[in-house]
């Protein structure tokens, strides 16, 4: 048994199918991703402070900052305030 998720151009298929008494608990191959793989990820893709703070979960722009040295990020603009940071903090 296969079965197939797809919206656009994204599809996961599953296609590991455990039998159960009744039925089956189907599954899917997750390839984990190595500190190496992440940073190539993460070098090809422009990360702006406003998102990878909102990435964060929230955390002070200090936080943000060393995170993104820590991993050796290159983050480009100015942390910004808005609503939803305004919410997070007041949670
Ligand atoms: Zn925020």
């Amino acid at each position: 048994m296969v079965l197939k998720v797809q919206k656009g151009n994204l599809a996961l298929i599953f296609k590991n199918c455990m039998e159960t008494q009744n039925r089956c608990i189907l599954g899917l191959e997750l390839v984990p991703m190595t500190g190496h793989t992440a940073q190539m990820v993460v070098a090809t893709y422009e990360l702006k402070m406003t998102g990878l703070h909102k990435r964060l979960g929230h955390v002070l722009h200090d936080i943000t900052t060393k995170t993104a040295k820590f991993y050796g990020w290159n983050v480009t603009g100015m942390p910004e305030d808005s609503e939803s940071c305004e919410l997070a903090k007041a949670q």
